[in-house]
């Protein structure tokens, strides 16, 4: 796994070679395929996470780079737990990605009829059974790692009388559960996936596509190694824990003898520190109201990363830099948050927003006069040009940027000290204002007028420099912080993972002061406020409610971690 790659721009064409790309590489050289064929097969049942973005940036990516196509493929099998809204979310997240399926968006589900004379085929062959065994005693029948399977006494059915059973079952003549389609393969081996699988069952919910056509639908292995099959896939790329259906997916299309036999290749999932990935455990955050929604800027779904101000191109960073192998690891969420402060650190405008603030009123700063000054939008990006930012008679600093009584080696402003305030004058501290309480309210200061532009004719050397925003010029604007949702490294450890939340995963600042240029900040706009982060519009904020999300600090602990 390569981790390092800090000084390569997220754009800088890199290529990782990999054992996949290997295979395509060999089976294109061979003549074995003219082009490459590959499918990213989502389950409609919940919003795409960062671990489906590492399957997606492989499958497409893999398409892409060998010129040849990759489907999106919604593996809709299961009526009860899949919903048009996840389709629709999930087409959205691809094409935000930067990927685009073109013509070739396909459904398990346009293949029902043809999976159904499938089985038909498996049944005329003697291959497949209609089993009234219960569920329960199908378990029981199954055997374990150390003991072989017992035949069921239905196994050997005739073909007539399955022939007519499967018929009954599509017809709805039986409830759920009262019997299975099951393969006739080996109730002996020590693969349990080969020990007759079942490859259709009885549900009697009504598909989101194809309405109560059907009340018997497909199991996943056998759904899926055809469905690859019919369009034509010649990589069936899928993560580790399928390498033992992979015998399975084999036999289906060897006993079928289908015209074309994608390859399945297996790789590692994706799993990330202080996350949980799993789509049960992200839609029981949903649904018990843990998070606001899918998109909740803390859910590692990409439409919960877009919300926050991730951007595609430092997702897909992140993937190509993680790799892809054979071993399941955890990776570091640093890794992810360095390739998003890499990418915003090139492309978002530099502006001052005050978070905590404290007023400042310049005592000698004639009232009523305002002045412009020429600040840069972003110092590694010349051509972002410049903006105006006004300055007056009253600011607000950072409560952070003040101490009455500082503690040695305090480089910030504080009483009889003097601080540069960023595109503007010095300024010194004249006097703290109290109230009742004994808290700092306002601080009286003086400025240096010979100081603008940032130096004095003396040289004078200052403490520090300090962001503000022109109190009557302010906007006032909501932002929200966001911590990571679990307090510990692997939630998904814990026995009950709501056990390990992060009481302070969201910390919500009102009255935050921000440049009067960020008014009317569309949602969905990236920033980097000085000294603090990188922050986004959310996707619910208005002219009147302005709302931002920190997106990340600028704080790299990647890089720490990595020079190690
Ligand atoms: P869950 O187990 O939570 O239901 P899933 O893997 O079943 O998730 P799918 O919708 O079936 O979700 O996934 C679509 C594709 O994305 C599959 O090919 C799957 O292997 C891949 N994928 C899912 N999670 C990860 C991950 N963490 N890392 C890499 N690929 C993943
Ligand atoms: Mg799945």
């Amino acid at each position: 796994m390569s981790t390092s790659g800090t000084s390569s721009s997220p754009t800088a064409p890199s290529v990782p070679t990999d054992f996949i790309r290997e295979i395509v590489e060999g089976d294109l050289a061979s003549g074995k395929h003219h082009s490459v064929v590959t499918r990213f097969p989502p389950e409609p049942n919940g919003y795409l996470h960062i671990g489906h973005a590492k399957s997606i940036t492989l499958n497409f990516g893999i398409a892409a780079q060998y010129g040849g196509r990759c489907h999106l493929r919604f593996d809709d099998t299961n009526p009860a737990k899949e919903d048009v809204e996840y389709v629709d979310s999930i087409q959205e997240d691809v094409r935000w990605l930067g990927f685009d399926w073109g013509e070739h968006r396909y459904f398990a589900s346009d293949y029902f009829d043809q999976l159904h004379q499938f089985a038909v085929q498996l049944i005329k062959s003697g291959l497949a059974y209609v089993d009234d065994l219960s569920p329960e005693q199908i378990r029981e029948f199954r055997g374990t790692p150390t003991e072989p399977g017992r035949p069921s006494p239905f196994r050997d059915r005739s073909v007539a009388e399955n022939l007519d059973l499967f018929e009954r079952m599509r017809k709805g003549e039986f409830d759920e559960g009262a019997c299975v389609l099951r393969t006739k393969i080996d109730m002996a081996s020590p693969n349990f996936n080969l020990r007759d699988p079942a490859i259709y069952r009885i549900k009697k919910a009504s598909h989101h596509r194809t309405g109560d056509k059907w009340c018997i639908y497909p199991m996943y292995d056998f759904a899926h190694s055809l469905s690859d099959m019919i369009e034509g896939i010649t990589h069936s790329i899928c993560t580790l824990e399928f390498e033992d259906h992979r015998p399975l997916y084999d036999w289906y299309l060897d006993v079928l003898k289908t015209p074309s036999h994608p390859q399945q290749v297996e790789f590692a999932r994706l799993g990330l520190t202080y996350t949980v990935m799993s789509k049960r455990l992200l839609l029981q955050l949903v649904r018990e109201g843990i998070v606001s929604g899918w998109d909740d800027p803390r859910m590692p779904t990409l439409s919960g990363m877009r919300r926050r101000g991730y951007t595609p191109q430092s997702i897909r960073r992140f993937c190509e830099l993680i790799g892809v192998s054979k071993a399941n690891s955890v990776v570091d969420f640093s890794l992810l948050e360095h390739c998003v402060r890499e990418d915003l650190n090139a492309r978002s405008q530099r502006v001052m927003a005050v978070l905590r603030p404290l007023k400042v009123v310049i005592t000698n700063y004639p009232e009523g006069q305002v002045e412009e000054f020429e600040a840069e939008n972003n110092p590694e990006d010349p051509a972002a040009g410049t903006r105006k930012v006004p300055f007056s008679r009253e600011i607000f600093i950072e409560q952070d940027d003040f101490a009455e009584n500082p503690p040695p080696k305090y480089f910030r402003l504080s009483p009889g000290k003097e601080i540069r305030l960023k595109h503007a004058y010095y300024i010194r501290c004249d006097e703290v204002v109290k109230d009742a309480a004994g808290r700092v309210t306002e601080l009286r200061c003086s400025y240096d007028p010979q100081s603008r532009g940032g130096s004095t004719p003396d040289g004078r050397k200052v403490l520090g420099t300090s962001h503000w925003v022109s109190a009557p010029h302010a906007l006032d604007a909501e932002v929200r912080l966001y911590d990571h949702l679990f307090g510990v490294p692997d939630p998904g450890a814990a026995d009950d993972f709501k056990t390990v939340l992060n009481p302070g995963s969201l910390e919500v600042l009102d009255g935050c002061k921000l440049e009067p240029g960020l008014a009317g900040a569309v949602p969905g706009s990236r920033f980097q406020f000085l000294r603090q982060g990188y922050f986004c519009t959310d996707a619910g904020s208005t002219g009147s409610h302005p709302v931002f999300n920190r997106t990340v600090g600028l704080k790299d602990t990647w890089a720490k971690i990595a020079r190690k």
